[in-house]
């Protein structure tokens, strides 16, 4: 198949509205995407990521009012999230109406639902005319793609079409939040944090372990590079194919032993970097990354996160 890489919101939109697949930018990472009412064109995100089956989908809109299309009994506390946060990244999974097919949902009776502020994507989904199902546009399991040349590394001859716009404005994934009991709980964390969240809603909480049911998508292996990704810098005469990202620079004699490294200019560039990084090492045959641990606070939580599953095998 031969994958067209455009600029083009038309163009890219035309192939949604053909039932195809296309990749497209947003301010957190690409999605790949399809008409979230047509279950053959969701089948097809499934297939080329190789996307477990019980992992559902979030669904993208460009206007609010959509929400009452895809959702019912929207909680006050899910309201205020909605009006304070939405064009923005944070995903909230509410009540599901009938009109989406359980493909999208896999079964479950919520909806996952994001409006994102990227301007290039609100276009795309309005060109589109339909909410636009999407997961990240990469391989199921591997880093997630913050430009349209990572999207092309997955996907190049396997879907037909790539939006390609700017690098992401974020790096990292949108916070899930579950708002369908009385009080909203984080079940991925994101680019929207705990606090921002919990000033609207001060009970706002990151749900711990349970979230592995609520959220399917929380208990795969995700986000990994090929290379070992370790915490700790622990042996300091470090062999080649040693790669580090973090945001304070190791002493000299770890620096000199590395093949390469990158040293953020604080959290935000930490998160914005991380997945490029991972990719930008795998293309060299990196075997292990050293990664800095951060406090579990403000995007630190979410980079935690990532790099916590990343390193887990
Ligand atoms: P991604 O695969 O990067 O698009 O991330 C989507 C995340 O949202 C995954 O962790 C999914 O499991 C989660 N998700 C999607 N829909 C739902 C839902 N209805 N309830 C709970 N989590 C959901
Ligand atoms: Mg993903």
């Amino acid at each position: 198949m031969e994958t067209l890489v455009t600029n083009s919101i038309q163009k890219a939109s035309s192939f949604i509205k053909k039932g195809e697949i296309a990749a497209f930018p947003t301010e957190t990472v690409y999605g790949l995407g399809a008409n979230a009412y047509d279950e053959k064109a969701v089948e097809k995100i499934f297939k080329a990521k190789g996307r477990p089956r019980d992992n559902p989908l979030i669904v993208h809109i460009a206007n609010k009012k959509d929400i009452e299309v895809l959702a019912k009994e929207i909680s006050a506390a899910a309201k205020k999230i909605i009006k304070k946060f939405f064009p923005g990244p944070v995903t909230v999974i509410l009540k599901k109406n009938e009109i989406i097919p359980d493909l999208v949902t896999r079964g479950l009776n919520t909806i996952a639902v994001r409006m994102p502020s990227s301007k290039i994507a609100s276009q795309f989904i309005n060109a589109c005319g339909v909410p636009i199902a999407a997961p990240s546009a990469n391989l199921s399991g591997s880093p997630s793609p913050t430009s349209f040349i990572h999207v092309l590394e997955d996907f190049k001859g396997k879907i037909p079409c790539v939006l390609a716009g700017p690098a992401t404005k974020y790096g990292l994934e949108s916070t899930v939040v579950d708002c369908t009991g009385r009080i909203p709980k984080i079940l991925r964390p994101g680019v929207l944090t705990l606090e921002e969240l919990r000033k609207i809603d001060k009970r706002i909480k990151v749900q711990k372990k349970s979230a592995l049911i609520k959220s399917p998508g929380q208990k795969y292996r995700h986000y990994s590079p090929k290379a070992i990704v370790k915490f700790q810098i622990s042996d300091y005469r470090l062999k080649i194919n040693t790669a580090y990202i973090g945001i304070h620079k190791p002493n000299k004699n770890v620096l000199s032993g590395l093949s390469r490294y990158k040293i953020c200019r604080d959290l935000n560039d930490y998160a914005k970097n991380l997945f490029s990084f991972f990719r930008e090492c795998d293309a060299k045959k990196i075997k292990t990354i050293y990664c800095q641990s951060v406090p579990e606070k403000g995007i630190g939580l979410a980079i935690m996160n990532r790099l916590k599953k990343a390193t887990r095998y």
